[in-house]
């Protein structure tokens, strides 16, 4: 976790005098002043240089899914210190102040919800909950939801953000990847679509297994997109990486990612995908097992 955050920008507070926050930051990407209701008003982007910040988990489902359509499924699942590991503080004491710091259960929301009218089954990432690590709640959770997408024939929606693999579950966090790409390699048999959004940053074992099997992956603008971080690359191979490499626009050129899409834009284009989906669908749908999402009226 903390080996990608020296070179990520952060917002910084700007305090006028001693009466606290102003509501000013500065943003470290373009070093302009913006007011932090601007930011929110315009989905954690700078308004000036429109570099895209993180977004919670909340408000990446707020911002995709139709108003009131999310459901949440498979809250119960709930991490156990099986390891019984300790680092600088115990696994379980990590895991309660997350809990807390999130407002969830582990790194990954997952659910139903309608985004178009088209349903969808939808898993957002979420880095503040431990860096957004892999364990078996998220592999788990992400299973479960490939498997619904899979018996209700709609497509998969997952916004992957990750840090990779979590190390407090050692060899347990690995077994994930594994089972998340086992079960995606059922999905893609029935020709249910999968739509994989990369934001900044996803790295480690969630690049590696479900976040780059997507049938489209879409990844937001100047992501950091990668297994090894870049500083840990230039250390092992002993020469600089090319300029951007392992970002959003380098992985577009390279033929990784398919299309870099905005934040302010993500939305109307899952939505052009899934109706492409269903269109191919029914055009094919004679005699054939390949299924179609039904649009249904938006409330
Ligand atoms: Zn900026």
């Amino acid at each position: 976790m903390g080996l990608f955050s020296r070179d990520k920008p952060k917002i910084k507070v700007q305090t006028s005098k001693k009466d606290g926050f102003s509501g000013w930051l500065k943003c470290t990407h373009c070093n302009e002043l913006i007011h932090a209701d601007e930011l929110q008003r315009n989905s954690n982007c700078c308004p000036k240089c429109d570099y895209h910040y993180r977004l919670s988990t909340d408000e990446r489902i707020k911002s995709l899914a139709d108003p009131g359509t999310f459901q949440e499924m498979f809250q119960n699942l709930e991490s156990i210190d099986a390891l019984h590991f300790v680092d600088t503080e115990p696994y379980t004491q990590r895991l309660k102040s997350a809990k807390e710091k999130s407002g969830h259960s582990d790194a990954v929301v997952a659910g139903r919800c309608l985004i178009g009218g088209y349903p969808v089954a939808l898993g957002v990432m979420d880095f503040n909950f431990m860096g957004g690590s892999m364990g078996c709640v998220v592999g788990e959770s992400l299973a479960l939801l490939i498997e619904f997408a899979l018996s209700e024939k709609i497509p998969l929606v997952i916004v992957s953000t990750s840090g990779g693999a979590r190390m407090q579950e050692s060899i347990l966090s690995l077994m994930q990847m594994a089972k998340t790409s086992a079960a995606l390699a059922k999905l893609h048999e029935a020709q249910v679509p999968y739509l994989s959004i990369l934001t900044n940053p996803t790295t480690g074992g969630v690049t590696a297994s479900f976040a780059s099997l997507g049938d489209i992956i879409i990844a937001e603008p100047n992501a950091l997109i990668c297994f090894a971080g870049p500083r840990v690359i230039e250390q092992t191979i002993g020469q600089q990486l090319p300029p951007g490499a392992q970002k959003s626009e380098f992985l577009l050129e390279h033929g990784m990612v398919d299309c870099i899409v905005n934040r302010h834009e993500l939305k109307v284009k899952l939505a052009e995908f899934l109706d492409y989906f269903q269109r191919n669908g029914e055009e094919s749908e004679n005699g054939s097992k390949k299924s179609s999402p039904k649009k249904v009226a938006s409330a």
